[in-house]
C-alpha cells in the first residue's frame, strides 16, 4: 500500500517546454486515480516523475509521506504498464511473468506459485506455455499486467494501456483492470485521454490541460454523473 503526494510540482524541459505547471495531487491508499486530458497536456510526464524516470524541476514528490525526489526508481515499489506491451518475444508467458521475480532472486518454487496465482487472476492460466506471438492483443496486455504486478508493488502506474486495442476489447479490459486493481488493493494512477474510460474506472479523476491540473474529484463531482 502506498500514498502519493505531488506538492507544487513543475517540469520544464531543456527546450523550455513547461510540461507540468505547479501540480498538486494526492492519491490515497488503494485509490484508483485517473489522470485525464488531451495528448501533450503533461500526463506521462507526471507519471514518469512519480516513477523516478524524470526529475521535477521544482516541487516535491512524496511516497508514503516521505520525500522521494532523490529515490531511485528501483526503490519505489512501483510497477508500470505502457501501451506497447514490450513483452520478451522469445520467452513463454510463464517466463515473461516470472522475469521480475528471477531478477530479484525469488526461488524457482515460489516463482511458479506466484506466476500461477497472477495468471489465474488474469484468466491466462491456460496459455502459460505460449510465446507472445501466439497470443491475442488482450492476452498480451494481460501478460504485461501480470509481469507488472507479480512483485506486489505498492503503486501501479498505467500509461494508456488500452489505446492500441479495439473498442470491444477495451471495454472488456477496462472492467478487468479495475476489478483486478481493487482486488489487489493497490494504489493506482491510470493515464488516459478517453473520458469514458475515466468515468467507468476511476475512484477520482484528475483533469489536466496544458500542464495544469484543472479539477480533481469523483466522476460524479467532476461530471455530475457516475
Ligand atoms: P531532460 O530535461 O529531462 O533532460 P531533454 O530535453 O534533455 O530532457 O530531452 C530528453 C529526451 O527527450 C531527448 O532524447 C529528447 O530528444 C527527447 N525529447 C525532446 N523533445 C521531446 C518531446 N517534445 N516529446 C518527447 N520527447 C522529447
Ligand atoms: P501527455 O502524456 O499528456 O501526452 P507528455 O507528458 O508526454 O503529455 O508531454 C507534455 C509536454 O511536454 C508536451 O508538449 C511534450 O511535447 C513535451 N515533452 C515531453 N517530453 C519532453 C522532453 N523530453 N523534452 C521536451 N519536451 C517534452
Amino acid at each position: 500500500m502506498t500514498t502519493v503526494a505531488l506538492k507544487d510540482v513543475t517540469k520544464v524541459f531543456h527546450d523550455g517546454t513547461v510540461a507540468v505547471d505547479n501540480v498538486n495531487l494526492d492519491v490515497d491508499d488503494g485509490e484508483f486515480m485517473v489522470l485525464l486530458g488531451p495528448s501533450g497536456c503533461g500526463k506521462s510526464t507526471v507519471l514518469r516523475m512519480v516513477a523516478g524516470l524524470e526529475d521535477p524541476s521544482s516541487g516535491a514528490i512524496l511516497l508514503d509521506g516521505e520525500l522521494a525526489n532523490d529515490l531511485p526508481p528501483r526503490d519505489r515499489r512501483i510497477a508500470m504498464v505502457f501501451q506497447d506491451f514490450a513483452l520478451y518475444p522469445h520467452m513463454t508467458v510463464n517466463d515473461n511473468i516470472a522475469f521480475p521475480l528471477r531478477l530479484s532472486g525469488v526461488e524457482p518454487a515460489s516463482r511458479g506459485e506466484r506466476v500461477a496465482d497472477v495468471a489465474s487472476a488474469l484468466g491466462i492460466g491456460d496459455v502459460l506455455g505460449r510465446k507472445p506471438s501466439q497470443l491475442s492483443g488482450g492476452q498480451r496486455q494481460r501478460v504485461a499486467m501480470g509481469r507488472a504486478i507479480v512483485r506486489r508493488p505498492g503503486l501501479f502506474l498505467m500509461d494508456e494501456p488500452l489505446s492500441n486495442l479495439d473498442s470491444g476489447l477495451r471495454a472488456e479490459l477496462r472492467a478487468e483492470i479495475s476489478g483486478l486493481v481493487r482486488e489487489l488493493n493497490v494504489s493506482t494512477i491510470y493515464v488516459t485521454h478517453d473520458q469514458a474510460e475515466a468515468l467507468t474506472m476511476a475512484d477520482r479523476v484528475a483533469i489536466m490541460r496544458k500542464g495544469v491540473l484543472q479539477d480533481v474529484g469523483t466522476p460524479t463531482q467532476v461530471y455530475g454523473r457516475p
